[in-house]
């Protein structure tokens, strides 16, 4: 853990889990971690939201696009 991310687990599931990778046990476990985790809870909406707007603008992102998103990643 730093003090930039306060829960491993988003590093970890949070990617998997918003691609639909996981195994329906760890699927259920990543949504009880999340019912538990009000951070986790933050930040997956917040990739869902971002993976919606990615979808919308398409690939590549503007670079400078990019580095406002991982700024506001960490303004978590
Ligand atoms: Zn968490």
């Amino acid at each position: 853990m730093t003090a930039i991310d306060p829960c491993d687990w988003c590093e970890e599931v949070l990617q998997p889990f918003l691609d639909r990778e996981l195994t329906d046990a760890e699927m259920r476990e990543a949504e009880g971690h999340l019912d538990d985790c009000s951070y986790c809870r933050k930040r997956y909406r917040f990739e869902q939201s971002l993976r919606r707007y990615v979808r919308q603008v398409g690939d590549p992102m503007p670079a400078e696009m990019k580095a406002r998103l991982s700024d506001l990643r960490l303004a978590l």
